[in-house]
């Protein structure tokens, strides 16, 4: 058998819309499909203002923009994450202050946040890792009590909730992936939400060159002009359109993945393994949209050699997040704190192949590899 990683899921509907864009003919940014996938969100999460970007990346690059960060403005959050994260507020010269993981999931620690805090302090920014929420009432109350805005990087997060709520919906601004490994996918691409009323009008501008173009396209301004920095933040119509296609198909994609993650769960369960792997563990104020399965092992020896016995069956697992404070561009600028929990993740955080049409034989098969290595590798008989 072989088993990928990633396989990019089709919900058939993609060809009909991109020729659909390509008939009304208009293919540069913010034409209909573009406003119908940011409305299809406005409705679905109550929300004021969406924007599609080209990536997740860019919708974080906004949002150091939208916090108006200057260099020595500090900005605190999680080591174990993607590079972008970090990226978007470096770019504009903020200090980066990186706080360690819990002890027992991936998210940012809500405790070990405020002993980061200085008087320059300006933002926290959040990464609801896998899908699923950080303590986000703790990080809020900490937020208001120091006058901090809240950026959540909910590039893994959509559909999921913290007590009900969407994720990427709390904080001022959420930024979410529609990169070709996540959930909904149009290849490259992503939006910025954002919930803080006051920024809707600036936000809008940002996206389109600095321009009021928006406001020019709705007919509210007789002309359009560079009235604030900006840059080009819009995807084209295509990307939109393929979008569309999978948003048309949210719900099935979205269940589908939640039942691949409980198999997985139970599955692994049943295997027996709990004395040698760590299961995922989803608090009770999350609920996770089935974005990705990891497990985590004793030591980083045992990771590297679990990666290899799979490779070697045919199956893809990978790791990932070298914690950004031990990275080779940061390090030097790390304050020297140890996150031990974070590097933990680095070295012990394994994540199996996760896609649409994963079948219960490939995920048999891949759990079945799993105890067949800890059988050959452990002294210990699994129970
Ligand atoms: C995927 C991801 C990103 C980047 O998304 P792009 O759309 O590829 O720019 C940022 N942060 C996290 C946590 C991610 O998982």
């Amino acid at each position: 058998m072989k088993i990928p990683f990633n396989k990019p899921h089709f919900t058939g509907r993609e060809v009909y819309h991109l020729s659909q864009a390509a008939v009304v003919g208009k293919l540069s940014g913010n034409g209909s499909y573009t406003r119908q996938c940011q409305q299809f969100f406005e409705q679905r999460y109550s929300i004021g203002k969406v924007l599609l970007t080209t990536s997740c990346s860019d919708a974080l690059e906004m949002s150091a923009l939208l916090c108006d960060i200057n260099p020595g403005d500090e900005v605190i959050m999680p080591s174990y994450t993607f590079v972008s994260t970090a990226n978007a507020f470096a770019l504009r010269g903020a200090t980066i202050h990186f706080a360690d993981s819990m002890e027992d999931n991936p998210n940012i620690d809500a405790e070990k946040i405020e002993a980061l805090i200085t008087p320059k302090a300006k933002v926290i920014v959040v990464v609801h890792y896998g899908g699923v929420a950080c303590d986000m009432d703790g990080i809020m109350e900490i937020a208001s009590r120091y006058n901090l805005i809240v950026v959540e990087d909910a590039a893994q997060g959509l559909e999921a909730t913290y007590k009900g709520r969407k994720l990427g919906t709390i904080g001022s601004f959420g930024t979410f992936s529609f990169h070709e490994t996540k959930n909904i996918t149009s290849g490259e691409g992503g939006m910025i939400v954002v919930n803080d009323p006051s920024k809707v009008n600036q936000a809008e501008i940002m996206w389109e060159k600095g321009t009021n173009r928006a406001a020019f396209a709705r007919g509210e301004v007789e002309k359009y002009e560079w009235v604030a920095l900006g840059s080009s933040f819009l995807p084209n119509e295509l990307t939109a359109a393929f979008l569309y296609a999978q948003l048309e198909h949210i719900d099935d994609i979205q269940q589908k993945r939640l039942q691949i993650w409980d198999s997985y769960y139970t599955k692994l369960v049943n295997a027996g393994l709990s004395k040698y792997i760590a299961l995922p563990v989803v608090p009770d104020y999350a609920q996770h949209n089935g974005h990705l399965f990891y497990i985590t092992v004793h030591s980083k020896e045992v990771r590297d050699s679990l990666l290899n016995y799979l490779q070697d069956k045919g199956i893809n697992a990978v790791f990932h997040y070298l914690s950004l404070h031990n990275s080779p561009y940061f390090g030097s600028k790390h304050d020297g704190r140890m996150l031990p929990n974070a590097e933990r993740y680095s070295s012990t955080l394994l994540r199996l192949p996760f896609y649409y049409s994963l079948t219960e034989e490939e995920i048999d098969y891949i759990v079945g590899n799993i105890r067949d290595f800890f059988i050959q590798h452990s002294p210990e008989q699994p129970k």
